[in-house]
């Protein structure tokens, strides 16, 4: 029954069985988890003399004086009389006249709309109508409402479904007993109907409860399976890296700077990982300039001095021949052999590195998606390090087990609250940077209207006279087929009108995706040593690039980019001694807008602004659904903290029981439909 293709059971048109396919709707199954996205309450009924204006009324009644005419304008309208023993209330429907045909006199119906007052008159116009039922769907009760589409109204989908609900009975509950007992939870088929056509507020959310502790035990239980399955692998091959403190303190008391908490924290953490004797799989997040390269540089420095060899991803080539050079004068004292490698390496040059991969030669290898591009091996890799790892597809664990399953640690400068995390990336444990370094000093962030952009101008330019540098973010420009020429369009328009009318006496250069990667290098060296003072860029430059000297960052159309976006722009600067500024010019003032921009200068931590974010456009616009993986999940807030736990809880406890989920086939077969999610790595 549940299988049954709707184009068997349903009687209507090829139109609207298309349309529902368009919904992913085409089984009985498919139809019964189409679930309702709000309701609207009606279950409360009103008597006719004590109805109220301007508000919804639910009146139950008996029908009289109905009839139809045509007005002046050529409409159908109907005129009737409700009545219920405390009153007597004029109805008007226009162009319904089929209600000509449902409606006869001396019916009781149930009649649900607002009341409202035109001039001195009370009119009661076009409510919705249905006849008093054993039981109702339309009005008179909590009435689902649906995400709709064209020629699919939540009223049709009420209809639709109403009489395929019996079927809900034949759902297998895949939930082992115990978890539904220990949680309280009621049953699948129960809640699947429940959630449909609620009797009343109490069973709603007992259904809404259940679907949702569902979606996130489901989750999280898959995660902690690949958690589990990666451990596994890696324990045969023992790399366990006794903790060497002494050494790694030698190295961290050399720093011409001393560790914060944070840092001392999350390198204890890091290091407990690597003795343990299966491989770590570890989630770094940090603040923006909360300093995550070197808490990874001792990391992998630990590695090598234990004998293993290491690899340091970054996603783009910029950040990866940062980090190269950033390594290369931390580690100097260590006389290591450390090589880059990314696109742009010569192919003698790659085989080179690679063949010093293979024999071990090699200590540490820093670049781009090249390292896991054509499964290049190691002798003995010990660590490897991700950053920004929310950039990368969800395969390169697979790759990384090919390379022998060295310990894991992910880094993210994407704030996600913990809860989220827990369940995205329950997969890893999570190591939090929450503390920022000593001295660093507040961005000074402004919301500049379009009446101050040449006064904002004019003192940009004095600054740069004082030797400051500035980064210009031009907008997304969205709707557009190819967004990513239309951006470069804009920013190319925005270079050429800063260039020709306004800074026409500075230096000036323009930096996008589609560049050739040697010019995008070009452009960037030619910045980091001072040669050029604004640098106009597309939304590129967002990811960590470290120019000290730059003190200024101007975004375009700021409302467009999310707070988490915003927060990684504003860390370009204020990486020096020097007072750092962001001024943002927005090219639309709604009032959502204003809010995400007014937080950005309330707030200076991305954590914060991550959850404001999260509050106002939730977790798939925030982190984008594709980009990090994050599923769309229909009941479950990522973000409802005590249910995220509790679901890991039993998830985790579960885990111990039944790691292979051997003697439960039904919950296996629900976990593995999880597959056709992404979850990034
Ligand atoms: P992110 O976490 O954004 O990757 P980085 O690792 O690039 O940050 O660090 C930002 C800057 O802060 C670097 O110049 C780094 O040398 C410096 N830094 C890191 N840790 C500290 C510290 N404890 N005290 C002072 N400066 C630090
Ligand atoms: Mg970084």
């Amino acid at each position: 029954m549940l299988n049954r293709p709707l184009s068997l059971t349903l009687r209507t048109t090829r139109k609207h069985l298309d349309r529902l396919k368009g919904l992913g709707v085409q089984t009985v199954k498919d139809f019964l988890l189409y679930f309702p996205w709000r309701y609207a309450d009606e279950s409360e009924f009103c008597q006719i003399s004590e109805m109220k204006i301007n508000e919804i009324n639910v009146v139950q009644g008996r029908i009289s004086n109905l009839f139809a005419r045509r007005t002046r304008t050529g409409k159908f309208m109907i005129q009737a009389i409700i009545e219920d023993g405390t009153g007597k209330l004029p109805v008007t429907w226009f162009n319904q006249i089929y209600l000509m045909r449902l409606l006869r006199e001396g019916d009781s119906v149930i009649v649900s709309g607002k009341l409202k007052l035109i001039g001195r008159r009370l009119s009661f116009t076009s409510p919705k109508i249905e006849h008093l039922k054993k039981e109702q769907i339309h009005t008179g009760r909590l009435v689902p409402i649906y995400h709709e589409t064209e020629g699919i109204s939540s009223k049709w989908i009420r209809e639709k479904l109403k009489p395929l609900l019996d079927a809900a009975r034949n759902f297998e509950d895949y939930m082992p007993k115990e978890i539904l007992e220990e949680e309280r939870l009621i049953p699948y088929s129960e809640a699947v109907t429940n959630v449909h056509f609620p009797e009343n507020e109490d069973l709603l959310k007992k259904a809404q409860m259940r679907l949702a502790f569902d979606e996130l035990f489901l989750l999280q239980f898959r995660a902690l399976q690949k958690k589990l399955e990666w451990q596994k692998i890696g324990m045969d091959e023992q790399k366990q890296i006794v903790m060497n403190t002494k050494f790694v303190q030698g190295f961290v008391d050399k720093l011409p700077f001393k560790l914060t908490n944070a840092q001392n924290r999350c390198l204890a953490e890091i290091l407990q990982d690597m003795a343990k004797p299966f491989p770590m799989s570890r989630l770094l997040e940090g603040d923006v300039g909360s300093g995550k390269t070197v808490v990874a540089a001792a990391a992998i420095l630990h590695a090598t001095k234990a004998g293993y060899q290491a690899l340091m991803m970054a996603p783009t080539e910029i950040l990866a021949k940062q980090h190269y050079q950033n390594f290369y004068k931390l580690l100097n004292p260590f006389s290591l052999n450390i090589q880059f490698l990314a696109g742009s390496t010569i192919e003698s040059q790659k085989q080179n590195i690679i063949q010093q991969m293979k024999t071990g030669t090699l200590d540490i290898v820093i670049g781009t998606h090249a390292l896991i591009q054509d499964r290049i091996g190691f002798k003995r890799l010990g660590i490897a390090v991700i950053d920004e790892q929310h950039r990368f597809g969800v395969k390169q664990r697979e790759i990384l087990k090919s390379y022998g399953s060295p310990h894991l640690l992910s880094m993210t400068a994407t704030p996600i609250p913990r809860t989220l995390a827990l369940t995205i990336y329950g997969d890893q444990d999570i190591s939090i940077l929450d503390e920022m370094p000593a001295g660093r000093q507040e961005i000074v962030t402004r919301i500049v209207s379009e009446a101050k952009r040449n006064d904002a101008y004019k003192w940009v330019y004095e600054q740069v006279r004082k030797g400051r540098q500035v980064f210009v973010i031009c907008p997304l420009i969205e709707g557009s087929q190819v967004e990513e020429m239309a951006d470069i369009k804009a920013a190319t328009e925005e270079f050429e009108r800063l260039s020709k009318h306004v800074f026409p006496d500075l230096r000036l250069a323009l930096l996008h995706g589609r560049m050739k990667q040697n010019d995008k290098d070009a452009v960037m060296e030619k910045f980091a040593s001072g040669e050029l003072d604004i640098l106009v860029s597309t939304s590129v430059v967002e990811v960590g690039i470290d120019v000290p000297n730059a003190t200024i960052i101007i975004i375009e159309g700021a409302e467009r980019f999310g707070l988490a976006q915003l927060h990684q722009f504003r860390g370009r600067v204020g990486r020096s001694k020097h007072q750092s500024y962001c001024f943002l010019f927005q090219s639309s003032d709604s009032e959502n807008a204003q809010k995400r921009l007014l937080s950005m200068t309330q707030y200076s931590n991305g954590f914060k602004l991550a959850e404001i974010d999260l509050e106002l456009r939730g977790p798939g616009e925030v982190y984008g659904i594709r980009q990090s993986g994050i599923p769309d999940l229909k009941m479950a807030s990522l973000t409802d903290a005590v249910l995220v736990s509790r679901a890991r809880t039993q998830a985790e406890k579960f885990l111990q029981k039944d790691p292979e989920l051997k003697n439960h086939p039904s919950l296996a077969l629900q976990i593995s439909k999880l597959e056709n999610i992404a979850i990034d790595y």
